[in-house]
């Protein structure tokens, strides 16, 4: 009954709003890893996009504007996670805010001897556990170029890791999937990777993943889904808990 009614919203949402022909070729063409998807999870995507845009609300501030297709690119972008693990996931949050910019929280610190510090932190990327994901827009398109790197993609694993509980890296896995493999996999390349870094070698990914097992999750799952040959060959096992996860192979 309750599949009923949903797919019945469903089907009334993509025959009132869907996303047109040109706009979603468009999204396709600015975003490689929905390129590179079959016509079947093209198809899905795109649904998936459709309701995004239909779900969430998307909040430019600070004079930022954004066309139908910035949205549409938007939609695409974070939907690549939830690819084979449907809507749901993304249920119990709303806001989409998005700064013309990096941007600079007014937060304050305590010390351990009580002081209170203003931060002067400048993010590209924020998500709260059941509030906004934050996100600057410029960064969004990766105007940068910083090769492997998804910001979307980055503060939507947050997301996901948080539907259990504070980000640590630990999303809720499937009924298959072992938590204790999840844990040596991710604790070992982590160790690993703190090694190589003591020692002067470059990382194979973004050294922000070493920040916490929470920004490792999410550094790892930008690279799953913009790079994954890389990660597939440097940390195989990361990919494959990932591949579960996801229930994808990018
Ligand atoms: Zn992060």
């Amino acid at each position: 009954m309750f599949n009923a009614i949903r797919n019945w919203r469903l089907k009334r949402l993509l025959d009132r709003r869907p996303i047109g022909e040109p706009l979603w070729g468009e999204a396709l063409r600015r975003c490689a890893p929905a390129r590179r998807l079959d016509a079947s999870d093209q198809a899905t995507l795109r649904v998936l996009a459709t309701l995004f845009l239909d779900r969430k609300s998307l909040e430019p501030v600070q004079g930022l504007e954004l066309d139908e297709a910035d949205r549409v690119l938007l939609a695409t972008h974070a939907c690549l996670p939830i690819l084979k693990l449907g809507f749901d996931w993304y249920d119990g949050w709303y806001s989409v805010i998005l700064y013309p910019d990096a941007f600079m929280p007014r937060r304050t610190r305590t010390d351990a001897a009580g002081v209170v510090h203003p931060t002067h932190d400048v993010l590209t990327g924020e998500a709260w556990g059941r509030g906004p994901v934050i996100l600057s827009w410029p960064d969004v398109l990766n105007e940068h170029n910083r090769p492997g790197h998804n910001v979307v993609i980055h503060e939507m694993a947050h997301k996901l890791d948080m539907l259990n509980g504070a980000a640590n890296g630990f999303p809720p896995l499937h009924r298959r999937m072992d938590r204790r493999e999840w844990t040596r996999v991710f604790s070992g390349a982590w160790d690993r990777l703190r090694e190589d870094r003591r020692n002067g070698a470059e990382l194979p990914i973004d050294p922000y993943a070493l920040e916490s097992p929470a920004e490792f999750f999410a550094v790892a799952s930008e690279q799953f889904f913009e790079d994954p040959a890389v990660l597939r060959r440097h940390l195989p096992e990361v990919y494959r808990q990932l591949a579960q996860f996801y229930r994808q192979h990018p």
